[in-house]
């Protein structure tokens, strides 16, 4: 018997990567972290609201990164898309409240 006796996780990695995968895990998670940020909302960046030239701000949870990438692309709208969790964070375990 040679490798197949060997202890590994459910995704195939042998055991002794697991203090490794969890020290990934947690920078990816730290990553893709919550943050709390003020914007317009979508339906106000489509002008699809009753708001005239006055568009309130609001307070999104973001995804730190997703978010901040999208502000390099364009600087003025929140979009679903990059609301928390964001499809990283949500592969990562992290869960809407
Ligand atoms: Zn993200
Ligand atoms: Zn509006």
């Amino acid at each position: 018997m040679t490798e197949n006796t060997k202890s590994h996780t459910p995704t195939g990695y042998p055991d002794s990567y697991v203090p490794a995968i969890l020290t990934q895990w947690a920078a990816a998670r730290e990553i893709h972290a919550r943050a709390i940020e003020e914007g317009v909302a979508w339906e106000c960046a489509n002008e699809d609201c009753e708001h005239d030239d006055e568009c309130p701000t609001e307070e999104f949870a973001v995804c730190k990164e997703c978010y901040g990438i999208s502000v390099e692309a364009s600087e003025e709208y929140f979009t679903p898309a990059f609301t928390w969790p964001c499809p990283t964070a949500r592969a990562l375990g992290a869960e809407a409240n």
